[in-house]
């Protein structure tokens, strides 16, 4: 059993830090700025995960000062910290996670495939699909983050395409009637091209795209940026001109569905999803990818990402409608300091811009930007005092 169970309530949270390469340079990113650990600022800051995933949980500290990993705390007494509903529901683990992302360079292209998808992949590679979990999961940008989401319309890809040679038979034959089974056609004949083949596609595209014969498209700056990264050629960079580009502004938010086509391109943000790493990769990254699946399950519909409209709660707290049962969030936001009082429900608080003073039975904590707390379930009346900021909150539906 943990050396304190019982007493605490609220856990303040310390979270790990990635330092993937596609990461904001140190000093600049969120990830620095609001990571509670001295990190080594040489390095790319990527991610900070505040969670219990076996790949990185976060670590609590006691009312002694120790520090236990967040997973081992809930496993001494699962009942005890995430109550009966999360043992019974999600098999005693937390069912979320919360990050915030600092990206200076496209992610990998990639999809998440739906519960029964994600359990038939890890029990047929384990070694790849470590996780049997589904991984719905959500947004919301802190700076403006533009990204790859779902496909384009059939009409917009050939107009796209049909800009280099390459394509124009697929251009001229395309039966436009049939949106899905064409996408489909172009798309897996360019995902099973080999190497060379691919190489020399991607510096022909670069050829016509610098020669200033077509006008540039946004897409097209950031196929010739993200080419600049894989001079080789990576079949990761067609979804440049396959995928709609979006920009999404600063405080708004999305929700990415199962097995819908996406890349993070840049931005800063925080991300939420389903205790999960469940990822089909398809290009732009040098970690394993598996076209066979991502063409199996890939949606070709189009799909235009729906901003979510937070609804208004009870105390100011502002909650993000989404499809998903493992987990949702909210926020609260204000602009002058005020004393709140947040009804106690199991799950992360997080202190993007906000301080103040947490008090949860005889526990007082000061937090200030880059603060998480754990709420146990059960806490009890959770009052803020001189509360002023934003504050995000992850929890169960
Ligand atoms: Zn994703």
């Amino acid at each position: 059993m943990a050396k304190d169970a019982g007493n605490n309530s609220v856990y303040r949270l310390l979270p790990s830090v990635q330092h993937y390469d596609w990461g904001v340079a140190g000093p600049e990113s969120f990830v620095y700025k609001l990571s509670p650990r001295q990190t080594d600022s040489s390095l790319p800051h990527a991610e900070l995960w505040f969670g219990a995933h076996s790949k990185a949980s976060s670590l609590v500290e006691s009312s002694e000062g120790v520090f236990t990993p967040l997973s081992e705390l809930l496993t001494s007494e699962p009942m005890l910290y995430l109550g009966s509903d999360v043992v019974d529901r999600f098999s005693g683990r937390l069912p979320f996670l919360f990050k915030i992302l600092s990206v200076a360079k496209p992610l990998s292209v990639q999809l998440h495939p739906n519960k029964e998808m994600a359990v038939m992949l890890n029990a047929q590679n384990p070694l790849h699909y470590p996780d049997s979990n589904h991984k719905p999961e959500m947004s919301v940008a802190l700076t403006e983050v533009e990204l790859l989401f779902g496909f384009r319309t059939l009409s917009d890809i050939l107009g796209l395409i049909g800009r280099f040679v390459e394509f124009s038979e697929f251009v001229s034959s395309a039966i436009v009637e049939d949106e899905g089974k064409e996408k489909a056609r172009i798309f897996s004949w360019l995902m099973h091209l080999g190497r060379s083949e691919v190489s020399r596609l991607c510096l022909s595209i670069a050829e016509v795209l610098r020669s200033g014969t077509v006008p540039l498209q946004a897409c097209d700056n950031w196929f010739l940026k993200a080419f600049e990264l894989y001079p080789g050629g990576d079949v990761g960079l067609f979804s440049f001109f396959f995928l709609n580009y979006f920009r999404v502004p600063k405080g708004e938010a999305l929700f990415i569905g199962p097995n819908i086509p996406h890349a993070y391109l840049s931005g800063e943000m925080v991300e939420c999803m389903a205790s999960s790493d469940n990822v089909v990769r398809l290009g732009l990254t040098s970690k394993y990818c598996d076209v066979d699946t991502m063409l199996e399950v890939i949606d070709y519909s189009a799909q235009i990402p729906k901003l979510l409209v937070p609804a208004e709660g009870e105390s100011g707290e502002r909650f993000y409608q989404l499809p998903c049962d493992d987990f949702r969030l909210s926020f609260i936001d204000s602009v002058a300091e005020q004393e709140m009082q947040l009804d106690s429900r199991m799950g992360i608080l997080f202190s993007e811009t906000a301080s103040g003073t947490l008090r949860c039975g005889t526990q007082s904590l000061e937090y200030s930007p880059g603060t998480a707390f754990f709420v146990v379930d059960q806490a009890g009346e959770i009052r803020l005092s001189r509360h002023v900021g934003k504050m995000f909150r992850i929890e169960l539906p």
